[in-house]
Protein backbone atom coordinates (compact mmCIF):
# COMPACT_ATOMS: atom_id res chain seq x y z
CA UNK A 1 0.00 0.00 0.00
CA UNK A 2 1.22 3.37 -1.05
CA UNK A 3 2.97 5.06 2.39
CA UNK A 4 1.49 8.13 1.20
CA UNK A 5 -2.06 6.78 1.54
CA UNK A 6 -1.50 5.33 5.27
CA UNK A 7 -0.55 8.92 6.20
CA UNK A 8 -3.04 10.55 5.12
CA UNK A 9 -5.48 8.15 7.02
CA UNK A 10 -3.80 8.70 10.18
CA UNK A 11 -3.90 12.12 9.99
CA UNK A 12 -7.66 12.42 9.50
CA UNK A 13 -7.77 10.13 12.10
CA UNK A 14 -5.92 12.28 14.24
CA UNK A 15 -8.25 15.49 13.19
CA UNK A 16 -10.88 13.52 13.90
CA UNK A 17 -10.12 12.79 17.96
CA UNK A 18 -8.65 16.37 17.84
CA UNK A 19 -11.67 18.24 16.24
CA UNK A 20 -14.89 15.42 15.61
CA UNK A 21 -17.46 17.06 18.02
CA UNK A 22 -17.84 14.42 20.79
CA UNK A 23 -21.11 15.01 22.64
CA UNK A 24 -20.60 11.10 24.00
CA UNK A 25 -18.43 8.62 23.99
CA UNK A 26 -19.68 6.29 21.29
CA UNK A 27 -17.68 7.65 18.64
CA UNK A 28 -14.69 6.64 20.69
CA UNK A 29 -16.48 3.01 21.05
CA UNK A 30 -17.24 3.37 17.34
CA UNK A 31 -13.50 3.75 16.10
CA UNK A 32 -12.70 0.96 18.56
CA UNK A 33 -15.27 -1.23 17.51
CA UNK A 34 -14.13 -1.04 13.72
CA UNK A 35 -10.68 -1.39 14.44
CA UNK A 36 -10.94 -4.55 16.63
CA UNK A 37 -13.21 -5.75 13.61
CA UNK A 38 -10.51 -5.47 11.05
CA UNK A 39 -8.72 -7.94 12.85
CA UNK A 40 -11.45 -10.55 13.64
CA UNK A 41 -13.29 -10.58 10.36
CA UNK A 42 -11.96 -11.17 7.08
CA UNK A 43 -11.05 -8.69 4.15
CA UNK A 44 -12.87 -8.94 0.56
CA UNK A 45 -9.65 -9.29 -1.97
CA UNK A 46 -10.38 -5.65 -3.69
CA UNK A 47 -9.81 -4.72 0.42
CA UNK A 48 -13.36 -3.78 1.21
CA UNK A 49 -14.93 -4.82 3.95
CA UNK A 50 -18.65 -4.86 5.36
CA UNK A 51 -19.27 -4.71 8.64
CA UNK A 52 -23.25 -4.63 9.83
CA UNK A 53 -24.35 -2.11 12.17
CA UNK A 54 -25.03 -5.51 14.62
CA UNK A 55 -21.21 -6.45 14.56
CA UNK A 56 -21.08 -3.34 15.89
CA UNK A 57 -23.44 -3.45 18.45
CA UNK A 58 -21.93 -6.81 19.41
CA UNK A 59 -18.69 -4.37 19.56
CA UNK A 60 -20.28 -1.80 21.22
CA UNK A 61 -21.77 -4.14 24.14
CA UNK A 62 -18.18 -5.74 24.93
CA UNK A 63 -16.73 -2.35 25.86
CA UNK A 64 -19.52 -1.01 27.65
CA UNK A 65 -20.31 -3.78 29.50
CA UNK A 66 -17.53 -3.57 32.28
CA UNK A 67 -18.10 0.37 32.10
CA UNK A 68 -21.60 0.61 33.58
CA UNK A 69 -20.91 -0.71 36.44
CA UNK A 70 -20.20 1.39 39.62
CA UNK A 71 -16.74 3.21 39.79
CA UNK A 72 -15.08 2.66 42.89
CA UNK A 73 -14.71 6.40 44.04
CA UNK A 74 -11.56 6.77 46.93
CA UNK A 75 -12.38 8.80 49.84
CA UNK A 76 -16.12 9.85 48.79
CA UNK A 77 -17.74 7.26 50.64
CA UNK A 78 -19.93 6.31 46.85
CA UNK A 79 -19.71 4.40 44.20
CA UNK A 80 -20.97 6.15 40.89
CA UNK A 81 -21.59 5.23 37.37
CA UNK A 82 -19.37 7.25 34.93
CA UNK A 83 -21.05 9.81 32.58
CA UNK A 84 -20.40 9.19 29.05
CA UNK A 85 -22.49 11.89 27.49
CA UNK A 86 -22.70 15.82 27.92
CA UNK A 87 -26.45 15.81 28.82
CA UNK A 88 -28.68 12.70 30.75
CA UNK A 89 -26.26 9.42 30.92
CA UNK A 90 -25.96 7.47 27.21
CA UNK A 91 -28.48 4.86 26.30
CA UNK A 92 -26.75 2.60 25.65
CA UNK A 93 -25.09 2.69 29.43
CA UNK A 94 -28.76 2.93 30.60
CA UNK A 95 -29.50 -0.58 28.34
CA UNK A 96 -26.66 -2.33 29.64
CA UNK A 97 -27.00 -1.58 33.81
CA UNK A 98 -30.67 -2.53 33.73
CA UNK A 99 -29.92 -6.11 32.18
CA UNK A 100 -26.41 -6.79 34.03
CA UNK A 101 -28.23 -8.00 37.12
CA UNK A 102 -30.70 -9.91 35.61
CA UNK A 103 -26.68 -12.34 34.06
CA UNK A 104 -25.21 -11.63 37.18
CA UNK A 105 -23.00 -9.26 35.57
CA UNK A 106 -21.46 -11.49 33.01
CA UNK A 107 -21.70 -10.49 29.44
CA UNK A 108 -21.39 -14.39 28.20
CA UNK A 109 -24.64 -15.32 30.07
CA UNK A 110 -26.70 -12.46 28.58
CA UNK A 111 -24.84 -14.20 24.65
CA UNK A 112 -25.89 -17.19 25.93
CA UNK A 113 -29.76 -15.99 26.01
CA UNK A 114 -30.90 -15.60 22.70
CA UNK A 115 -34.03 -13.26 22.87
CA UNK A 116 -32.44 -10.93 25.41
CA UNK A 117 -28.85 -10.93 23.36
CA UNK A 118 -31.31 -10.23 20.27
CA UNK A 119 -33.25 -7.51 22.05
CA UNK A 120 -30.02 -5.99 23.73
CA UNK A 121 -28.72 -6.02 20.15
CA UNK A 122 -31.70 -4.29 18.32
CA UNK A 123 -31.49 -1.85 21.19
CA UNK A 124 -27.61 -0.89 20.55
CA UNK A 125 -28.36 -1.32 17.03
CA UNK A 126 -30.58 1.85 16.91
CA UNK A 127 -28.22 4.36 19.27
CA UNK A 128 -25.24 3.48 16.64
CA UNK A 129 -27.47 4.68 13.53
CA UNK A 130 -28.80 7.55 15.34
CA UNK A 131 -26.16 8.67 16.91
CA UNK A 132 -22.68 8.05 16.17
CA UNK A 133 -22.33 6.08 12.55
CA UNK A 134 -23.58 9.20 9.71
CA UNK A 135 -21.67 11.60 12.16
CA UNK A 136 -18.19 10.31 12.81
CA UNK A 137 -16.68 11.74 9.81
CA UNK A 138 -17.41 15.08 10.53
CA UNK A 139 -15.12 17.75 11.46
CA UNK A 140 -17.43 20.89 12.18
CA UNK A 141 -20.14 20.65 9.56
CA UNK A 142 -17.79 18.94 6.84
CA UNK A 143 -17.98 15.54 6.39
CA UNK A 144 -14.69 13.66 5.51
CA UNK A 145 -15.89 10.29 4.06
CA UNK A 146 -12.37 8.25 4.17
CA UNK A 147 -12.99 5.36 6.01
CA UNK A 148 -16.98 4.39 4.36
CA UNK A 149 -19.41 6.34 2.33
CA UNK A 150 -22.16 7.87 4.87
CA UNK A 151 -25.23 5.85 3.56
CA UNK A 152 -27.65 6.16 6.67
CA UNK A 153 -30.52 4.04 6.18
CA UNK A 154 -28.62 0.70 5.47
CA UNK A 155 -27.31 -1.72 8.25
CA UNK A 156 -23.80 -2.13 7.07
CA UNK A 157 -20.58 0.00 6.33
CA UNK A 158 -18.17 -0.85 3.66
CA UNK A 159 -14.86 0.40 4.68
CA UNK A 160 -13.24 1.82 1.67
CA UNK A 161 -10.23 0.12 -0.03
CA UNK A 162 -6.85 -0.08 2.18
CA UNK A 163 -8.91 1.28 4.83
CA UNK A 164 -8.68 -2.00 6.99
CA UNK A 165 -5.29 -2.52 6.23
CA UNK A 166 -4.90 0.26 8.11
CA UNK A 167 -6.67 -0.57 10.55
CA UNK A 168 -4.87 -3.90 11.37
CA UNK A 169 -1.14 -2.03 10.38
CA UNK A 170 -1.80 0.54 12.90
CA UNK A 171 -4.30 -0.97 15.42
CA UNK A 172 -2.08 -0.88 18.61
CA UNK A 173 -1.85 2.93 17.39
CA UNK A 174 -5.00 3.49 16.85
CA UNK A 175 -5.96 2.19 19.98
CA UNK A 176 -4.05 3.89 22.46
CA UNK A 177 -5.16 6.97 20.52
CA UNK A 178 -8.73 6.03 21.08
CA UNK A 179 -8.22 5.12 24.76
CA UNK A 180 -6.54 8.31 25.52
CA UNK A 181 -9.34 10.81 23.73
CA UNK A 182 -12.01 8.53 26.16
CA UNK A 183 -10.19 8.55 29.06
CA UNK A 184 -9.86 12.59 28.86
CA UNK A 185 -13.96 12.55 28.16
CA UNK A 186 -14.58 10.74 31.12
CA UNK A 187 -12.16 13.36 33.45
CA UNK A 188 -13.40 16.11 31.78
CA UNK A 189 -17.42 15.31 32.11
CA UNK A 190 -16.79 13.41 35.62
CA UNK A 191 -15.64 15.54 38.80
CA UNK A 192 -13.91 13.62 41.31
CA UNK A 193 -12.10 11.25 39.05
CA UNK A 194 -9.41 13.59 37.74
CA UNK A 195 -6.75 11.81 40.02
CA UNK A 196 -8.07 8.17 39.24
CA UNK A 197 -5.09 6.12 38.08
CA UNK A 198 -7.49 3.69 37.95
CA UNK A 199 -10.01 5.07 35.37
CA UNK A 200 -7.59 2.92 32.17
CA UNK A 201 -8.27 -0.42 34.00
CA UNK A 202 -11.62 0.06 35.01
CA UNK A 203 -12.57 1.15 31.41
CA UNK A 204 -10.37 -1.23 29.28
CA UNK A 205 -9.99 -4.23 31.46
CA UNK A 206 -6.29 -5.61 32.83
CA UNK A 207 -4.19 -8.24 32.03
CA UNK A 208 -4.42 -9.44 35.39
CA UNK A 209 -8.19 -9.90 35.60
CA UNK A 210 -9.66 -12.99 37.44
CA UNK A 211 -9.19 -15.95 34.77
CA UNK A 212 -9.31 -18.60 37.42
CA UNK A 213 -12.55 -20.35 35.10
CA UNK A 214 -10.50 -20.23 32.63
CA UNK A 215 -8.01 -22.13 34.41
CA UNK A 216 -10.65 -24.81 35.47
CA UNK A 217 -11.50 -25.49 32.20
CA UNK A 218 -7.86 -25.61 30.81
CA UNK A 219 -6.95 -28.11 33.37
CA UNK A 220 -9.72 -30.11 32.43
CA UNK A 221 -8.66 -30.31 28.99
CA UNK A 222 -5.03 -29.57 28.67
CA UNK A 223 -3.92 -30.99 32.24
CA UNK A 224 -0.82 -29.85 34.52
CA UNK A 225 1.58 -29.72 31.74
CA UNK A 226 2.94 -26.41 30.46
CA UNK A 227 2.21 -25.39 27.34
CA UNK A 228 5.68 -24.28 26.35
CA UNK A 229 8.56 -26.77 28.03
CA UNK A 230 5.94 -29.69 28.52
CA UNK A 231 6.94 -29.86 31.69
CA UNK A 232 4.97 -31.11 34.59
CA UNK A 233 3.49 -28.19 36.29
CA UNK A 234 3.80 -28.51 40.72
CA UNK A 235 2.19 -25.57 41.57
CA UNK A 236 -1.51 -23.33 40.52
CA UNK A 237 -0.31 -23.33 37.01
CA UNK A 238 -0.83 -19.72 35.14
CA UNK A 239 -2.93 -18.68 32.39
CA UNK A 240 -1.05 -17.31 29.61
CA UNK A 241 -2.54 -14.94 27.24
CA UNK A 242 -1.02 -16.87 23.70
CA UNK A 243 -1.26 -13.61 21.80
CA UNK A 244 0.05 -11.36 24.32
CA UNK A 245 -2.56 -8.72 26.26
CA UNK A 246 -0.21 -5.90 25.51
CA UNK A 247 -0.43 -6.41 21.48
CA UNK A 248 -4.53 -7.42 21.45
CA UNK A 249 -6.05 -7.09 25.09
CA UNK A 250 -8.81 -9.74 24.74
CA UNK A 251 -10.02 -12.38 27.13
CA UNK A 252 -10.86 -15.32 24.45
CA UNK A 253 -10.96 -18.52 25.96
CA UNK A 254 -8.97 -20.13 22.80
CA UNK A 255 -6.36 -17.56 23.20
CA UNK A 256 -4.92 -19.17 26.57
CA UNK A 257 -2.68 -21.71 27.61
CA UNK A 258 -1.33 -23.06 31.07
CA UNK A 259 2.08 -22.43 31.98
CA UNK A 260 4.85 -22.48 34.40
CA UNK A 261 5.18 -18.89 36.09
CA UNK A 262 8.26 -18.99 34.81
CA UNK A 263 7.85 -19.58 31.07
CA UNK A 264 4.82 -17.18 31.49
CA UNK A 265 7.14 -14.43 32.57
CA UNK A 266 10.14 -15.44 30.24
CA UNK A 267 7.80 -15.29 27.35
CA UNK A 268 6.48 -11.85 28.60
CA UNK A 269 4.85 -9.77 25.69
CA UNK A 270 6.79 -11.77 22.94
CA UNK A 271 5.14 -14.06 20.23
CA UNK A 272 5.81 -17.66 20.41
CA UNK A 273 8.02 -19.36 17.91
CA UNK A 274 6.52 -21.14 15.19
CA UNK A 275 6.37 -25.01 17.27
CA UNK A 276 4.30 -23.27 20.17
CA UNK A 277 2.22 -21.61 17.32
CA UNK A 278 1.41 -24.80 15.70
CA UNK A 279 0.99 -26.54 19.31
CA UNK A 280 -1.82 -24.26 19.59
CA UNK A 281 -3.31 -24.69 16.13
CA UNK A 282 -3.01 -28.16 16.96
CA UNK A 283 -4.75 -27.86 20.02
CA UNK A 284 -7.94 -25.51 19.30
CA UNK A 285 -7.74 -27.91 16.10
CA UNK A 286 -8.31 -31.57 18.41
CA UNK A 287 -10.21 -29.68 21.54
CA UNK A 288 -11.58 -26.02 20.16
CA UNK A 289 -15.27 -27.58 19.76
CA UNK A 290 -15.15 -29.37 23.46
CA UNK A 291 -13.21 -26.31 24.54
CA UNK A 292 -15.97 -24.11 23.43
CA UNK A 293 -18.56 -26.05 25.22
CA UNK A 294 -16.81 -25.86 28.24
CA UNK A 295 -16.39 -22.24 28.22
CA UNK A 296 -20.32 -21.61 27.19
CA UNK A 297 -21.00 -23.96 30.23
CA UNK A 298 -18.70 -22.13 32.68
CA UNK A 299 -20.22 -18.39 30.76
CA UNK A 300 -16.91 -17.67 29.92
CA UNK A 301 -16.14 -16.00 26.51
CA UNK A 302 -14.53 -17.62 23.57
CA UNK A 303 -14.99 -16.91 19.91
CA UNK A 304 -12.72 -19.81 18.30
CA UNK A 305 -12.60 -17.87 14.77
CA UNK A 306 -11.92 -14.77 16.02
CA UNK A 307 -9.28 -16.11 18.00
CA UNK A 308 -7.54 -17.45 14.73
CA UNK A 309 -7.55 -14.27 13.13
CA UNK A 310 -6.33 -12.25 15.83
CA UNK A 311 -3.36 -14.89 15.66
CA UNK A 312 -3.13 -14.88 11.80
CA UNK A 313 -2.83 -11.19 12.32
CA UNK A 314 -0.44 -11.03 15.14
CA UNK A 315 2.13 -12.99 13.55
CA UNK A 316 1.68 -11.45 9.86
CA UNK A 317 2.36 -8.08 11.13
CA UNK A 318 5.35 -9.53 12.92
CA UNK A 319 6.81 -10.52 9.81
CA UNK A 320 6.26 -7.67 8.44
CA UNK A 321 8.79 -6.09 10.19
CA UNK A 322 11.08 -8.72 10.79
CA UNK A 323 10.80 -9.24 14.44
CA UNK A 324 11.41 -11.72 16.62
CA UNK A 325 9.47 -14.94 18.94
CA UNK A 326 10.29 -16.32 21.83
CA UNK A 327 11.66 -19.72 21.71
CA UNK A 328 12.46 -20.84 25.63
CA UNK A 329 14.35 -19.93 28.33
CA UNK A 330 16.08 -16.43 27.18
CA UNK A 331 16.44 -17.64 23.78
CA UNK A 332 14.73 -15.95 20.59
CA UNK A 333 14.62 -15.91 16.82
CA UNK A 334 13.85 -14.31 14.02
CA UNK A 335 9.80 -15.13 13.10
CA UNK A 336 10.32 -16.98 9.75
CA UNK A 337 7.78 -17.29 6.94
CA UNK A 338 6.76 -20.80 8.40
CA UNK A 339 4.47 -19.93 10.77
CA UNK A 340 1.55 -19.26 8.63
CA UNK A 341 2.22 -23.21 7.36
CA UNK A 342 2.50 -24.35 11.09
CA UNK A 343 -0.59 -22.41 11.62
CA UNK A 344 -2.42 -24.91 8.92
CA UNK A 345 -3.15 -21.91 6.99
CA UNK A 346 -2.88 -22.78 2.93
CA UNK A 347 -3.73 -19.33 1.41
CA UNK A 348 -6.86 -18.93 2.51
CA UNK A 349 -7.78 -17.56 6.42
CA UNK A 350 -10.15 -18.99 8.67
ZN1 LIG B 1 7.19 -24.34 31.40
Amino acid sequence: MEPQFQVDFLRKLQRLLAEGGFVATYKFALLHSIADLCIEKDTEPDGRLTLTVDQLAAKFIDLYWRQVQNFPLKGAGRDLVLKQNTGKQAAVINTLRDIQPHYRHRLPLLKSDPVAWKSALSTVRRTIKVMPLWKLQTIGEKPIEFMYRNNPGTNEITLLPGVATCFRTFHGLIIELVRSAWIRYIRRHNDGIRQSLELHGFLFGSERANLDGYRQVLLQSDGTRCFYCEKRIAKEPHVDHFIPWARYPNDLGHNFVLAHSRCNSRKSDFLAAEEHLSHWAERNRDHGEDLSSAFAQQGLAHDRPASIRIVQWAYGELQQVGGDVWVAGKEMRELSSRWAASLGMHGTAG
